[in-house]
């Protein structure tokens, strides 16, 4: 008794992938991207951020108060 249903073939409904950059309809090639150029602006963003996390600042060093270098303070 073969009365199982067979399930069709799902349809390869591929989702257009926007391209991030322009929002233009992505190639294959370049996925998600519309052009390589497009990707390389994304890659240039990506380059970006890495450098700002890469970078070692210091933000506060001892907490000096309003004490200007160079001016003597007298104590005492
Ligand atoms: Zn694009």
């Amino acid at each position: 008794m073969t009365d199982r249903t067979a399930t069709p073939p799902l349809r390869a409904v591929r989702i257009a992938a926007k391209c991030p950059i322009c929002e233009k309809p992505g190639i294959v090639q370049f996925r998600p991207f519309c052009s390589k150029r497009c990707a390389n602006v994304d890659l240039g963003r990506w380059l970006k951020e890495g450098y700002r996390v890469a970078t070692d600042e210091a933000p506060s060093e001892d907490g000096g108060d309003g004490a200007e270098p160079g001016s003597t303070r007298q104590t005492g």
